[in-house]
């Protein structure tokens, strides 16, 4: 970890891959090509993302997001026009996106407003290919955490950049999740990849996520799923197993199974 400035510190995951972490608050991920280099997510953009991407890479950088909650795109207008997918071009995620609230969630964690250009989300969808000039980088829809969420694979390095999708600390309960059996699918898909060695990278944390603990959600979720079946579910059963666990479920009492 090599520490950018006072807001980014930067990790060489794979060749040419890096993980910025914002003030420990969130993950983007910077691939870089022969030719161009995609930045999956931007962080809320709280220091110039622009210039930490910029000493990582001089090629053309396009913007790509796991899912549109502002943590996550908020420094997208340091850069330009991002692609995301049409599910989560909701009215909340848009107001959620507002500048206003951008700058205020900025200053209040002790962030810096940046030079922000006036910036559109431009449709991305599964199965959407980035290539970046010997590296191609492959889209596909998880939905889970947002009903948009997706994940990008590289295939021939094994990675995959799954947002918030199968974080510790998995986020159901928000408006624009959809249900957990939905999510399940999308979990088991995630975890089909790693069973054959693919690494998943999160937004969160330091980044990592083990398949062990990708099963352990599963199972918890589960658990959850079959509770709701035999009527013996309760809102206060959120967050799951218990608060404050190295894994904690929060969901919806009234999104766990496929309408
Ligand atoms: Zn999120």
């Amino acid at each position: 970890m090599a520490a950018v400035d006072q807001f980014y510190t930067v990790e060489r995951i794979h060749a040419d891959t890096y993980r910025i972490d914002e003030n420990g608050a969130a993950n983007c991920y910077l691939v870089i090509g022969s030719e161009k280099a995609l930045l999956i997510d931007t962080c809320w953009g709280a220091g110039d993302l622009n210039e930490c991407v910029r000493r990582l890479t001089d090629k053309p950088v396009t913007v790509a997001v796991t899912h549109r909650h502002p943590d996550h795109t908020g420094g997208a207008r340091q850069f330009g026009d991002f692609y995301a997918h049409e599910q989560d071009n909701t009215r909340f995620n848009r107001l959620l996106e507002h500048p206003l609230l951008n700058r205020l969630a900025i200053l209040r964690s002790g962030g810096k407003a940046q030079k922000s250009k006036k910036i559109k989300a431009l449709p991305l969808k599964h199965g959407d290919v980035f290539d970046l000039g010997g590296r191609r980088i492959e889209v596909r829809s998880v939905p889970g955490h947002t009903a948009g969420s997706v994940m990008f694979i590289d295939h021939e390095a094994k990675l995959l950049f799954t947002g918030d999708n199968v974080n510790p600390h998995l986020w159901m309960h928000r408006p624009g999740a959809v249900t957990l059996e939905e999510w399940m699918d999308s979990a088991k898909l995630i975890l089909g990849y790693m069973e054959q060695g693919y690494t998943a990278h999160t937004g969160h944390g330091d980044g990592t996520q083990s398949k062990e603990n990708v099963e352990i959600i599963c199972r918890y979720v589960q658990e959850i799923i079959d509770k709701q079946g035999c009527g013996q579910l309760s809102k206060n059963d959120s967050p799951y197993p218990e608060k404050g666990g190295e894994i904690e479920i929060q969901f919806n009492i009234h999104r766990i199974t496929r309408k």
